[in-house]
């Protein structure tokens, strides 16, 4: 069978005997710890227009916030308080060199914070958007060392189909280069079940990524906005998006036994079971949520978001034979051996502590 027959097989067997093929996998490579990202939505305003995101700048019913610094730096303590070493601090797309500013210096005091009282230092995950080399760069001294810009469908068609003609795959495919060029741990990744998307555009998806040996990996469903252009498309799904994204999730994790792989919100929204199926698929992180409660309702991305509470994150886990990773950064294995450098646990090469 190729990919594309992979995919579109709908025999239950062969799904569950793929994901068993995962899980030894990933067991013998990895292991079976899962790591965390606590996640701060530290702004709702984006200056993008996507067809399908809740946060594009044309919805105008939605509030908009911004979380300030010292609220920031709040929530990267209590991550750290309770041994989460790792934060993903993500945003609508950027729009002034002041915000970047702002982001570099909470960046920078996330670390002084940290090696103030020799408490281990935390990692720094980005997704704030497509910005220039240079803010890439800022944000790099200043001690943010992963960054996520998925390309959302890496065949151009769909991808302009899905955006305003401002926006272009070309350019993400700039920005992807720019982040791994200067040192980036790089991840990126696409929605499954798009209107218009074939099981061709997603076998090509996972060859993209393998070609542009990627680092991290975070693929979900595409889950309508009721009050985007995109949920109003006529253009044909063919896919059930949660036993695809599960095929998709496995199959990335044979292609890459050595990336870290998101279990996405959106997987776990749309099937009370996508936490566990989708660890069981090969996922090897999550992110449980440090967004305050107040503005969680205005980051919604798509309808009816489930965040789980890290009790019931780790019950799960547990419950499916895995193992939450405490006191660790959890950096990617790939990053290391494409870089040909020894893998560590706890600390990025370029990220000095202390
Ligand atoms: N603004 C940044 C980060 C926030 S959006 C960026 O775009 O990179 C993060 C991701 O949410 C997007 O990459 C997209 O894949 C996902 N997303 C947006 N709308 C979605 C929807 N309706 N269903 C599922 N995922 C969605
Ligand atoms: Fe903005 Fe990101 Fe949503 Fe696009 S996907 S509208 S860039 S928040």
């Amino acid at each position: 069978m190729d990919i594309t027959e992979m995919l579109s097989c709908g025999n239950p067997d062969y799904l569950a005997t793929l994901i068993d093929r995962t899980e030894k996998l990933r067991l013998d490579t990895l292991g079976n710890q899962v790591y965390m990202r606590g996640l701060i939505e530290f702004s709702n305003i984006c200056r993008c227009d996507c067809f399908y995101c809740g946060l594009r700048k044309s919805h105008t019913s939605i509030r908009r916030y911004h979380l300030k610094r010292d609220q920031i730096l709040h929530l990267a303590e209590m991550a750290r308080s309770i041994g989460i070493y790792s934060l993903a601090m993500q945003s609508g797309e950027i729009a002034s060199q002041a915000e970047v500013d702002f982001v570099a210096e909470v960046v920078r005091s996330v670390h002084e914070e940290s090696n103030r009282d020799g408490s281990p230092d935390m990692g720094i995950t980005l997704s704030i958007g497509e910005l220039s080399y240079a803010q890439y760069q800022q944000l790099y001294e200043a001690g943010a060392h992963r960054y996520l810009l998925r390309v959302e469908s890496s065949n151009p068609d769909l991808f302009r189909s899905i955006h305003p003609v401002s926006q272009s795959l070309e350019r993400r495919l700039e920005c992807l280069n720019a982040l791994k060029e200067i040192g980036y741990q790089v991840g990126t990744g696409v929605m499954i079940g798009l209107p218009g998307q074939t099981w061709e555009h997603l076998a090509a998806d996972l060859n993209f990524f393998v070609e542009r040996d990627i680092d991290m990996l975070g693929m979900g469903p595409y889950i309508p906005h009721p009050r985007t252009p995109l949920a109003r498309s006529t253009a044909g799904v063919l896919i059930d998006p949660y036993t695809t994204t599960l095929k998709m999730l496995a199959l990335a994790r044979l292609m890459m036994p050595d990336i870290n792989m998101v279990v996405s919100t959106a997987l776990q929204t749309i099937h009370p079971e996508g936490l566990k199926m989708g660890v069981k698929a090969g996922g090897n992180v999550v992110m449980p949520i440090f967004t305050p409660v107040d503005y969680r309702m205005d980051y919604s991305l798509y309808a009816g978001t489930q965040s789980k509470n890290l009790d019931a994150l780790h019950q799960e886990i547990e419950s499916a034979g895995y193992q939450l990773a405490f006191n660790t950064w959890g950096d990617p294995q790939h990053y290391y051996r494409r870089r040909n450098l020894p893998y560590s646990d706890h600390h990025h090469p370029d990220v000095r502590a202390g």
